[in-house]
């Protein structure tokens, strides 16, 4: 199969389409994408402009000259045109390419043609395009851009709240992320820059003290410009993979440093329950309120071996009461969907032992299909259907959705990843007050994030204009190049 474009260049945004129902694309000519498809049919389809428009055009949203986008399979009935305004020309050559093939396999997405990270931006735009009317919204997106009921439901009650939590924000005051990217073992669908603390003793302390100083002097440069931080946020990685020492170390660097606002918010992952312990949870505790994530992801030991968690579903047990122990008043658990051996009902048999729990957020992840060595186990066949929709998982996403909200968790951020089991979501729940701002916030694009440590980004917003900087994601590169990297960011800020 070939895809030929007439009057414009969008390969890139029609390759992200293609790569949802294809495995092999490729782009050798600037106007033809071919695909090896393996039905073996030699269909072509076209995807047109009426006019050619310059990329100009199609930033600036202020012009209203009326477009033909038009979309056909050769010798098929399979055809679709609309008229639009420059700026929603890419989103209009998607969507009918999504509609096309979506007719031509018979593959129907739960998203739809919504191939973003963040699905409920767009539910949100249609929300106020369509005066708040909810009824309106739904038929919008579900008539427009393909999205099942169901998620439309889940998107539109997520999006609401997350804009209620945004506007509770304050724009000025920007969000800390200190990055660990060490963990005790590596899980088999890993694809973090994260390395094994427990082989890496002597990198691991130079880390922490090259870290250390970029907290410092980032720190510094904050206080001089008298401005706070709203929401820290101490991930990896498992920042409770370093020692006790470097942990404490680490934990009052910040306590002392950061200026922070006034009930600032800070989470701290304690991803892996096996590297929790009483010195390091008392550590975390010198922030009174802080809000720790012990992640679980299964309830199945057969499944924690099989993906390399190095723990057992004993020891989530044991940190979950040593963190209530230690009076933590809001503790956030994860759990994945799609994990390799497991099926629907082994997920929600997971969430139901996590619901006895009763931690004051849980979040639900949908496996990744990153390229990692568990991976290449599959054939690319293999590795493609897993992307596939699979009404089995769809089912039991449903199903946990329902039983969190019967438990008074109400879903208030959700994303997407590319390369998904069956195309689904991740979505953090929480009980009433419990929301991880920090998590809103660094979603929106509204607020900036300092970075600071090995792969970390940071990103200023300013009106429209988002601009990055990125940490190395070497490790050595991070260490030895630790002073330059600070003077970098401070001119960058
Ligand atoms: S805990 Fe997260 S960062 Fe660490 S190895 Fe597993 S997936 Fe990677």
């Amino acid at each position: 199969m070939k895809v030929i474009l007439q009057n414009h260049t969008q390969s890139q945004s029609i390759t992200e389409v293609l790569r949802m129902f294809f495995l092999k694309i490729k782009n050798s000519e600037e106007q033809t994408i071919y695909i090896e498809d393996s039905s073996g049919q030699n269909l072509v389809l076209y995807s047109s402009l009426s006019t050619r428009v310059s990329k100009e055009q199609m930033r600036d949203t202020a012009d209203q000259t009326r477009i033909l986008v038009s979309s056909r399979i050769a010798e098929t009935d399979l055809k679709i045109e609309t008229e639009v305004i420059p700026s929603a020309i890419r989103r209009e050559l998607k969507r009918q390419t999504y509609y096309l093939l979506s007719k031509l396999t018979g593959i129907d997405y739960p998203w739809g043609s919504l191939s973003g990270i963040r699905p409920t931006q767009i539910v949100y735009r249609s929300f106020l395009e369509n005066k708040q009317d909810r009824l309106l919204t739904k038929q919008d997106l579900i008539e427009k851009w393909y999205v099942s009921e169901d998620k439309v439901e889940i998107a539109l009650k997520t999006a609401i709240r997350e804009m209620k939590i945004l506007d509770k924000m304050v724009p000025d005051l920007p969000l800390l992320y200190i990055g660990i990217p060490f963990c005790t073992t590596r899980c088999a669908y890993c694809s973090f820059i994260t390395q094994d603390a427990v082989n890496l003793k002597s990198e691991l302390s130079l880390y922490v003290k090259a870290l250390l100083r970029e907290i410092r002097e980032i720190a510094k440069y904050f206080r001089r410009i008298d401005k706070l931080f709203q929401a820290i946020y101490v991930g990896g990685g498992t920042p409770t993979a370093l020692s006790e020492k470097d942990f404490a170390a680490l934990m009052h660097a910040i306590k002392a440093e950061v200026p922070c606002a006034k009930n600032c918010e800070i989470t701290v992952e304690a991803g892996r329950p096996d590297s929790i312990t009483e010195t390091k949870l008392s550590a975390i505790k010198i922030f009174p309120n802080a809000r720790i994530c012990i992640n679980p992801q299964t309830m199945f030991d057969q499944t924690l071996n099989r993906i390399g968690r190095g723990h057992n579903v004993e020891q989530v047990y044991q940190a979950y009461e040593l963190a209530r122990n230690h009076n933590f008043r809001s503790i956030n658990m994860d759990l994945i969907l799609g994990l390799p051996g497991e099926y629907g009902a082994d997920f929600l048999s997971s969430l139901d032992k996590i619901l006895k729990l009763n931690p004051e957020s849980i979040t639900i992840h949908t496996m990744a299909l990153k390229r990692s060595a568990f991976l290449e186990q599959f054939s690319p066949d293999h590795y493609l259907k897993l992307r596939f929709p699979d009404p089995e998982l769809g089912s039991a996403f449903l199903q946990a959705i329902t039983s969190l909200q019967n438990h008074d968790y109400e879903p208030y951020y959700l994303y997407r990843q590319k390369n998904v089991r069956g195309g689904l979501e991740n979505i953090g729940f929480a009980k009433k007050d419990h929301a991880c701002i920090y998590n809103v916030g660094m979603m929106s694009d509204r607020i900036s994030v300092i970075g600071l440590g090995s792969g970390s980004t940071t990103k200023i917003v300013e009106g429209d204009r988002v601009e990055r900087l990125y940490n190395p994601k070497n490790l050595l590169n991070y260490i030895e190049r630790i002073d330059e990297l600070i003077e970098r960011k401070k001119d960058f800020l």
